[in-house]
C-alpha cells in the first residue's frame, strides 16, 4: 500500500498503477495506461524473465498449482453450494436461484448474471489474492507483479489447507480484475470461519533486522477481536517461516505488526476488511516485494509454497486453538490515502460460460 505520496500529477497516477499495492484504500479507480486484461488462462501466470543481476540466476516460477479437488461441472441450481467456479474459471457467489433452472450469481464487477452450469465450491475458508487483470499491485524492481506473487501463494495456502480438512475459496482464480464489493459479496455469501486477504507491500521506512510482515485487523463489527487474533497467529507464522531465509537484507515500516488503521470516521481504512466485518478477516502484508532481495526470494516456488503454507498453518492454528497470537504493534498515524484500486469504473465482466 502506498505510505507516502511523493510524485505529483501524471507521475503519481503511474506510481500508483505500477508501484503501489493499493489493497483497498478504494477511494478512486486508476485507469491503467496499458489494459492487460485477462487473456492469461488461470494456471499459466508465466513472467518475463527477471534481469540477472546476480551470480544466482532467478528462478522465474509463479505458476500457481492446481486445484486437486475441483468437482466436476454440473447443473448449480441442483445443489446448495454458495458458490461456483463458472466453466471459464471465474469464481462467483451464488446469489439465487432463476425460474428457468438457472442460478443468479455476482460478477467480478460487483453486477449480477444468470448462469446454468459451473463446478460448486464450498469453503470454511476464504483466500484473497489482491489484485488481479490490469491492477498488477506493487510491482517489483526486476518485474515481479504483486497480482501474479498473490495468486501463487494463496493457491498453497489453499492446497495446504485443504490437505489438512479445511475447503477453501479463492475469491479469484485466475489473472482478472474483481472489485473489493465483489470480493467481499463471496465472503458475504459462502459466511467462512475465516478470510485472509494476502498481499505484498511497497515503501518500507527502510531496513529491519527481520521480515517485515503487516496483518491488517478489524476494529469494527463482531468479529473484531477475533480479526485480530486471527492477524496475530499470521504476523507470527510468515514472520517464522521467513526468518529461515538468512542474509535478506529485508525492509520494513517501523510500526511492522499486527495492526489497525482506521479512516476519518473511526471505522476500517482498508475495504478488504471493513466489507467484510463479522466475518473474522486479515489483510496480509506478507512482504516488499519493492525490495529487490526480497522480490528474488519470492519469486522462487519454494519460498512461494513457504509462504502460502505459512498462511495456511495460522489459519489452522486459528481454527483449532485458542492462541492469542503476538506481533501486535500501535501504528504510527497516516495521513496519506493508500493507492486506488479495487472499485468497479469501467470493470469489463469477463465470460463466465
Ligand atoms: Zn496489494
Amino acid at each position: 500500500m502506498t505510505k507516502a505520496r511523493r510524485l505529483l500529477g501524471v507521475l503519481f497516477a503511474a506510481s500508483i498503477v505500477l508501484s503501489a499495492c493499493s489493497s483497498g484504500g478504494e477511494a478512486t479507480d486508476v485507469p491503467a495506461a496499458a489494459a492487460d486484461d485477462t487473456t492469461t488462462t488461470a494456471d499459466e501466470t508465466t513472467t518475463t524473465e527477471a534481469p540477472t543481476t546476480t551470480t544466482e540466476p532467478p528462478t522465474t516460477t509463479t505458476a500457481a498449482p492446481t486445484t486437486t479437488t475441483a468437482p466436476p461441472v454440473v447443473g448449480l441450481a441442483a445443489t446448495d453450494a454458495k458458490a461456483a467456479l463458472s466453466p471459464t474459471g471465474i469464481v462467483v457467489p451464488i446469489l439465487g436461484k432463476t425460474a428457468d433452472g438457472g442460478v443468479t450469481v455476482g460478477t467480478p464487477c460487483g453486477r449480477q448474471a444468470t448462469m446454468r452450469n459451473g463446478r460448486p465450491l464450498n469453503g470454511v475458508v476464504v483466500l484473497d489474492a489482491g489484485h488481479g487483470g490490469r491492477e498488477p499491485g506493487a510491482v517489483g524492481p526486476g518485474g515481479l507483479t504483486e497480482k501474479e506473487l498473490n495468486l501463487a501463494v494463496s493457491k498453497h495456502a489453499q492446497q495446504a489447507l485443504e490437505a489438512a480438512g479445511f475447503p477453501t475459496i479463492q475469491t479469484r482464480d485466475g489473472d482478472y480484475r474483481i472489485s473489493l464489493e465483489a470480493r467481499a459479496k463471496i465472503v458475504e455469501t459462502v459466511k467462512p470461519r475465516a478470510f485472509v486477504s494476502i498481499h505484498y507491500n511497497a515503501e518500507p521506512d527502510g531496513p529491519f533486522p527481520k521480515p517485515g510482515a503487516e496483518t491488517y485487523y478489524q476494529t469494527v463489527g463482531a468479529s473484531a477481536a477475533e480479526s485480530k487474533r486471527l492477524s496475530g497467529i499470521i504476523y507470527e507464522e510468515i514472520v517464522a517461516a521467513m526468518s529461515k531465509y538468512e542474509g535478506i537484507a529485508w525492509v520494513a515500516d517501523t510500526d511492522a505488526g499486527a495492526k489497525y488503521r482506521k479512516n476519518s470516521q473511526g471505522n476500517d481504512y482498508y475495504g478488504i476488511i471493513r466489507r467484510t466485518q463479522g466475518t473474522p478477516a486479515s489483510l496480509a502484508e506478507l512482504g516488499f516485494i519493492s525490495n529487490a532481495p526480497e522480490e528474488a526470494l519470492y519469486r522462487t516456488a519454494e519460498v512461494q509454497k513457504v509462504a502460502g503454507e505459512a498462511v495456511a498453518k495460522g489459519i489452522i492454528r486459528f481454527l483449532t486453538t485458542k492462541d492469542a497470537g503476538s506481533g501486535f504493534t500501535e501504528p504510527y498515524p497516516r495521513e496519506t490515502p493508500a493507492g486506488g484500486g479495487g472499485g468497479a469504473d469501467n470493470c469489463v465482466d469477463p465470460a463466465l460460460e
